[in-house]
């Protein structure tokens, strides 16, 4: 299966992404787990990219869209996979589309993962983060079994830079007016599934589970 996770950050992609992923064993590709993990490893990648993250601002196309053709042409990908925080702007859409078409693939399903606005940024500011595998939580709505610490390799779990208020803001600007157009282009497309994302995570999941069965 080929899907792609539309929202706006805080949404809970990733978190349902992890789910998705093994239940449907496709690699899970996150633009912004590339990009943190080039900053950490200071790559000149992760150079470029930098300013961008902390200033809740897109990456340039040219250089994303790279990123991600190189990534989807690899092995794993062959027999489907998941995108998370891609595209993100028409632009990256009509390159996606491009290249699937390329390869004579396309995309099966785009679920939006719907969420007001209002459980956003709660979402968002209690969200937690392992540094080194990557698992993510939330101080209310999912912690760790000890506090402040990964359950998957008990590293100190610590928030995202670009977690706090003043970032959140610019990051769901940026949503509304770039990647909010998507809705549409998928739409039109007949591809796009929309997914209740506010109750629990679990719930949630059950949600997706019944879009992505009419897929499989
Ligand atoms: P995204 O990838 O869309 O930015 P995440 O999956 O990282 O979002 O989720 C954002 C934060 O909200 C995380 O702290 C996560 O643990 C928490 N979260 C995710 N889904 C839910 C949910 N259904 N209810 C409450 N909190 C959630
Ligand atoms: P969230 O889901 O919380 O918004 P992500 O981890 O998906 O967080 O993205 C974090 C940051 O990485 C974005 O604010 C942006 O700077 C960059 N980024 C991620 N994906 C893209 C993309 N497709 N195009 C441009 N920039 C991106
Ligand atoms: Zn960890």
């Amino acid at each position: 299966m080929k899907i792609i996770l539309l929202g706006p950050p805080g949404a809970g992609k990733g978190t349902q992404a992890k789910f998705i992923s093994r239940e449907y064993s496709i690699p899970h590709i996150s633009t912004g787990d590339i990009f943190r993990k080039n900053i950490s490893e200071k790559t000149s990648l992760g150079v470029k990219a930098k300013k961008y993250l902390d200033a809740g601002k897109l990456v340039p196309d040219e250089i994303t869209i790279g990123i991600m053709k190189n990534r989807l042409d690899m092995d794993d990908c062959k027999n489907g996979f998941l995108l998370d925080g891609f595209p993100r702007t028409v632009n990256q859409a009509r390159a996606l589309d491009s290249y699937l078409n390329g390869v004579g693939q396309k995309i099966d399903v785009v679920l939006l993962i719907d969420v007001p606005e209002k459980l956003i940024f709660d979402r968002i500011t209690g969200r937690r983060v392992c540094p080194s595998c990557g698992a993510s939580y939330h101080i209310k709505f999912n912690p760790p079994k000890i506090e402040g610490k990964c359950d998957v390799c008990h590293s100190d779990i610590v928030q995202r830079k670009d977690d706090t208020e003043s970032t959140v803001k610019s990051r769901l600007e940026v949503y509304g007016r770039q990647t909010e157009p998507l809705v549409g282009y998928y739409e039109a497309q007949g591809v796009l599934s929309k997914v209740d994302g506010s109750g629990e995570i679990d719930q949630v999941f059950q949600n997706v589970r019944n879009v992505l069965k009419k897929y499989n």
